[in-house]
């Protein structure tokens, strides 16, 4: 697997290489064929998943990082934190907002020497982490997709960094849950609301801001609870619960889960 970065002027030559790449694999000159393939694995991929910084293209086992949105999406982030007001000594676990993550924190070690640099890395490494639980899933469905991936992410962070071993991390993990179970129940009250056939007034802005986000929110959420449930972590198990796993079975499992801890 190979992990690349591209920029937005560099984007014509990456879908000349890629149709290249596609022509081989596939054993094809037919160029309608290949860009039908390229429409199909990495056009509209780009275009839907403009939240992500990242994407997978399977095919060609390849992770590319799109720079300029990661960019601006660290700057973003940065901004959000504010921070000449995280006022720590030494050695610290703080919550930070992951990339595709509204509802759930992530814990993140920081020695509290250049926080600035911690964030932009944890941001990094979290874009590629999601783009690999992609590249290890890699389900058809989209939203399957991105479930999978994202639950893998956080995951991987947290098991890669060896967070499990600072009690603030559970703190944090049963924190997430209680917002997680929250945000599922709003789920409830739009189904509620558009089987009665009375939406309220306002609930255009609420569907506007949840739209896009589920897949990526309940992997999250699904995610912490896999942390709470168990003591260690087995990637290889985690990988399998979360292959067979699809978002509608994640908000039931939100719904009945009680934290442990
Ligand atoms: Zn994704």
């Amino acid at each position: 697997m190979m992990i690349y970065i591209i920029k937005k002027e560099n984007l014509r030559e990456f879908y000349r290489g890629e149709i290249y790449l596609l022509s081989q694999i596939y054993n094809t000159d037919d160029i309608e064929e290949l860009n039908n393939k390229i429409l199909k694995y990495i056009v509209f991929p780009i275009k839907k998943i403009e939240r992500a910084d990242g994407l997978t293209v399977s095919q060609t086992e390849e992770i590319y990082i799109i720079e300029d949105r990661l960019e601006k999406h660290i700057d973003e982030a940065l901004k959000l934190y504010r921070l000449d007001s995280i006022n720590i000594n030494g050695p610290s676990i703080i919550r930070v907002k992951s990339p595709l993550f509204a509802v759930v924190d992530t814990p993140l070690y920081t020695k509290g020497e250049n926080i600035e640099k911690d964030i932009a890395e944890f941001y990094v490494s979290n874009v590629i982490l999601h783009e690999m639980g992609h590249y290890i899933v890699n389900k058809n469905r989209w939203d399957d997709d991105e479930f999978s991936a994202s639950a893998l992410q956080y995951i991987m962070y947290i098991d890669m960094h060896d967070l499990l071993k600072y009690p603030e991390t559970y703190k944090i993990v049963k924190e997430n849950i209680i917002e997680c179970k929250k945000y599922v129940r709003t789920f409830a009250f739009l189904g509620y609301f558009m089987v009665i056939g009375d939406l309220p007034q306002n609930l255009p802005n609420a569907i506007n801001e949840l739209r896009g986000g589920a897949p990526y929110e309940l992997g999250g959420c699904y995610a912490n609870i896999i942390i709470d449930r168990n003591k260690n972590i087995n990637i290889k198990n985690v990988i399998e619960e979360v292959k067979r796993l699809s978002p509608l079975d994640a908000i039931r499992e939100i719904i009945l889960y009680e934290p442990k801890r």
